[in-house]
């Protein structure tokens, strides 16, 4: 394994950290074989969130007598102070720990911003946390390059995590910014959600980029964490067949694969578009559909709804048929 420094927060990590998603779909036990594969291969960091069920509780338990080896990083969708701060105690319970690294705003997006920053708001309630010792550090996930870009402008940032890999550098911009600020960037969906199955090439491909400081596929094996940790082994750069295989699969992805950039917002009847999509994969390629299923409803509008206006389509930069696939959807959740 190799390590390197996380930004400004200074967290020594290794370029390879467990993205937490696929956990929910496995049990306590299977969970304590993931770690004893992540110690074994020198992974020391692990992301989970307060909103993927029950990975965090999970972690905690398969975590117990060696929780000192990892880096812990999670997440919440809380936007104001008190509702950070109850889901920062309720992290802590889960994980059976007293200190957590990295906590995170999840998912934040350009109109939640001024929320989280404002004096009562998701923010303040981390730097509390900090204060108090509860928490090491600040940092964002986002899925908006509008959002990732602006919260680069914020001091107390010290860590931003957004989608990067083969498929999808909507974010290459933010990524020098971020690096010229020593903001720690953490490439999530390394594997673009399952779509890319070769996954050393993925991760080669992403540490081969000097702004992006770590990877963190899900996984929830053995089997996975050698794979993905395999590429660490050589990093050099990408050769010529590496490069074609790269072009192959941008090719094969590039008339069919949604970035999540949101270009095509507002839809008229309010449906979510790239969530729709995330969820659709989720349900077919990550063995995760109950999960996807209730993340789907509790959405206000569905697939079902849509209109047929095509308005979506004429925004979206990468010619989508975003009518079509939400056909396709309605029929995969039946609504
Ligand atoms: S075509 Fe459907 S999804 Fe696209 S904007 Fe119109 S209603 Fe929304
Ligand atoms: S459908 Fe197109 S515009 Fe909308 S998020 Fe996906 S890639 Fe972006």
């Amino acid at each position: 394994m190799k390590y390197t420094t996380l930004g400004k927060s200074g967290l020594t990590v290794s370029v390879v950290g467990l993205g937490g998603i696929p956990v929910q779909r496995i049990d306590v036990t299977a969970t304590k074989k993931l770690i004893d594969a992540l110690i074994s291969k020198g992974v020391n960091f692990i992301d989970s969130a307060r909103g993927y069920t029950v990975s965090e509780e999970y972690l905690g338990e398969a975590l117990s007598g060696r929780r000192e080896k990892f880096i812990l990083a999670t997440k919440s969708m809380a936007r104001s102070a008190a509702d950070m701060a109850r889901d920062i105690d309720i992290s802590l319970k889960n994980f059976r720990t007293d200190h957590i690294e990295l906590y995170q705003l999840h998912n934040l997006g350009l109109k939640d911003i001024e929320r989280a920053f404002a004096d009562d708001g998701a923010v303040a309630a981390i730097q509390d946390a900090i204060r108090a010792g509860k928490v090491g550090h600040l940092g964002v996930t986002a899925h908006s390059p509008e959002a990732l870009r602006k919260v680069l402008d914020y001091p107390e940032v010290e860590t931003v995590m957004f989608p990067f890999n083969i498929v999808e550098n909507q974010a290459a911009e933010a990524m020098q910014i971020a690096k010229e600020r020593n903001i720690g960037f953490i490439a999530m969906k390394p594997l673009a959600g399952g779509n890319i199955t070769n996954g050393r090439l993925a991760i080669r491909y992403i540490l081969n980029d000097a702004n992006c400081t770590m990877a963190i596929p899900g996984m929830y094996c053995a089997e996975e964490v050698e794979q993905n940790t395999s590429a660490v082994d050589d990093l050099s750069p990408l050769t010529e067949a590496e490069l074609a295989e790269i072009a192959a699969i941008r090719d094969k992805l590039s008339d069919n694969f949604c970035r999540r950039c949101g270009y095509c917002a507002p839809c008229t009847v309010g449906i979510d578009i790239p969530a729709c999509f995330t969820m659709a994969n989720y349900l077919e390629n990550y063995e995760l559909a109950d999960w996807a299923r209730s993340r789907y409803f509790s959405y206000q509008a569905h697939a079902e709804d849509c209109i047929g206006c095509g308005k979506c389509e004429e925004r979206c930069p990468y010619q989508l048929p975003i009518r079509e696939k939400l056909q396709e959807i309605k029929v995969i959740f039946g609504k």
